[in-house]
Parts: structure tokens; sequence; C-alpha cells
């Protein structure tokens, strides 16, 4: 499929005709027609947008206070904006600029110009995602690797009141995995038991690889008892997975957990983290293939 048509455009313009004609410019582009600021805005909580092209003389909302209020939130702050506009005063570039517009195009605009501008902004977009992707990621399973896990995790812990759980989570006896059939098929593995546990957890959890065939986990479950059904949900899921690993041959691995709750005492998320920890080698050290709940 041409990757174009999965590219989806805003275009927000109080002129119809001005709208016809971009669409007509953009007819490789999936692309959402909007004719005022407040429209635009909510048409963007429902789709997923990639590209704004906005105005910025429109009656109500002016593509200015859109555009700021697309910045101020989260969930559309990454998203480019090009302002397509008859303004062509210094000052009024200079300002769309500052709140956050990737790209200026003045009226009337040059069609095959507006084209190469949103296809930069488009392929920047790309790159950037890739980026990020290759930054957050853990290349071998796609989970969050150890930097963003403990991002994300002071965000959690900041936030959360008493009912948040940590867990620890390390598969049985890996190494033998890898001297029995090789480090390839130790890979392959790791990324099986990886989807499984994602698969068993509840959403939304925060679950990142922290280690060669180590696991973290954050978990708002609404109790200890539902926290540890939902650990040993994730013991028992990985303990039944078949994993094929060549022709007739499948293995099965365990995992050992170890699971502490934030409580006031807990002063910082790596002290929830330790603890969670420090479970774990008692998991570990009672026989492997079992969760353990640290009492403090
Ligand atoms: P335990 O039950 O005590 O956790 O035993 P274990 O063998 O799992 O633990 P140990 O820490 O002795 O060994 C971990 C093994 O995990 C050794 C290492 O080669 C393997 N490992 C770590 N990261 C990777 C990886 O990315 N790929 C593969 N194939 N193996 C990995
Ligand atoms: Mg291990
Ligand atoms: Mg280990």
């Amino acid at each position: 499929m041409d990757e174009n048509l999965e590219k989806t455009i805003l275009v927000v313009d109080d002129s119809e005709s001005n709208i016809d004609m971009i669409l007509a410019i953009l007819k490789a582009y999936d692309v959402i027609p909007s004719t005022s600021g407040e429209d635009a805005l909510a048409l963007i909580k429902e789709e997923s947008v990639d590209l704004v092209l906005l105005d910025i003389l429109m009656p109500g909302m002016d593509g200015y206070t859109v555009c700021r209020k697309l910045k101020s939130q989260a969930e559309t702050r990454d998203i480019p904006v090009i302002f397509i506009t008859a303004k062509t005063d210094e000052e009024s570039i200079e300002k769309a600029y500052d709140i956050g517009g990737a790209d200026y195009v003045t009226k009337p605009f040059k069609p095959k110009e507006l084209l190469a501008r949103v296809k930069v902004q488009l392929k920047l977009q790309n790159v950037i995602r890739e980026l990020d992707f290759m930054a957050t990621r853990d290349s071998l399973t796609g989970i969050y690797n150890r930097r963003r896990f403990f991002q994300l995790a002071e965000q959690m812990y900041a936030e959360a009141s008493d009912d948040l759980y940590a867990v620890m989570i390390d598969i049985d006896h890996f190494k033998r995995v890898n001297d029995r059939y090789g480090h390839h098929t130790g890979d392959d593995v790791l990324k099986s038991i990886t989807r499984t546990i994602s698969r068993a957890l509840p959403k939304p959890s925060l679950f990142g690889r922290v280690g060669g065939e180590e696991f973290a986990v954050l978990l708002k479950t609404g109790g200890q008892t539902r926290a540890m059904e939902v650990v040993s949900l994730v013991q028992q899921k990985v303990n039944e997975t078949l994993i094929n690993i060549g022709e007739n041959l499948t293995i099965s691995c365990t995992i050992s957990s170890g699971v502490a709750c934030k409580q006031e005492e807990t002063a910082t998320l790596d002290c929830l983290l330790r603890e969670a920890d420090m479970a774990l080698y008692k998991a570990k050290e009672g026989g492997r293939n079992q969760s353990i709940f640290r009492d403090v």
C-alpha cells in the first residue's frame, strides 16, 4: 500500500474553497477537513492525525490559539503544524514559529511548494518517530528499555497514592537455555516470554526490560490480593506456554517474581524496586517458579 495513504492530515480553514484546493493537492493522503478551530480541536481527539495545516485568521478561535492548545497537551504536542495564511508580515511569521509552528506558507500558495513542505514535515516526523523508538525500546523485545522504564516509572510513582505495586521478574535458569540450545534460540525464547508476560498484564501497566533476563512492572491493581493474582497469572501463563524452538522441539520456562507495595515509608521509586528485588531474591532462594510479596 502507498504509505502516503496511511498519513492523516487535518486541514483547518474557514474557506471551503481553500479546503477544496488543498484537498486536490493532497489527494495522495487521507485528509480530514475542518472549517473552524473549535471543530479541529474536537476532531484531533477522535482521529489519529499526523500533520495539521492551519489557517490563522478564522472567525471564532484563531489558528494561533488552536496551535497553542495543541502544543499544551501531551497527546497532540508532537503533531507538526504548518500555518497557511494570508498574513505575510514578519511579526505574524515570527509568532507562528514561537508558539510551536513547524512551517509557514503564505497565501496564495504554490501547490507544488505546499506539497513539498508537507512531505518534508512527514519525512521528519518518520525520522523522529524511528529515533524515539530506538531510544526508548529494547531492540530485542520491543518493550520499554531500562532508561524509558525508569523515566515513566518516576512519573507514575510521583502521581500514585499507595495503590502502586512493583514487580521484579527474572527467568529461572535461563543460562541453561543458552548453554543447551545456543544464544540465538535464547533470544527467541526471551522474545516469546516477553510477549506472554505482556499479554497477561492488565492494561495499563508499565512493563520494561531492565536487565538481560530481568523485567520490571509497575501496576495499579486495587489491593495486594489483586496484585498477587495478577503476578501468579503471569507466572502461570509463562509456565503453560510451549515455546517452539525448532522442528518438533518445544520448551517451557518458569519465572520468579518479587512484589512490593508503595507505602508511606517507601521514600523513593528506587526503594520500592529494591524491596521488590529483595522479594525476588527470596523467591529464587525458595526454589524458583514462585512469587513472593515483600512484607516490610
Ligand atoms: P537464575 O534462576 O538464578 O536467575 O538463573 P539464570 O541462569 O537465569 O541466571 P544468571 O544470572 O546466572 O544467567 C542469566 C543468563 O541470561 C546469562 C545470560 O547469558 C543470559 N542472557 C542475558 N541477556 C540475554 C540476551 O539478550 N539473550 C540471550 N540469549 N541470553 C541472555
Ligand atoms: Mg535468571
Ligand atoms: Mg538474572
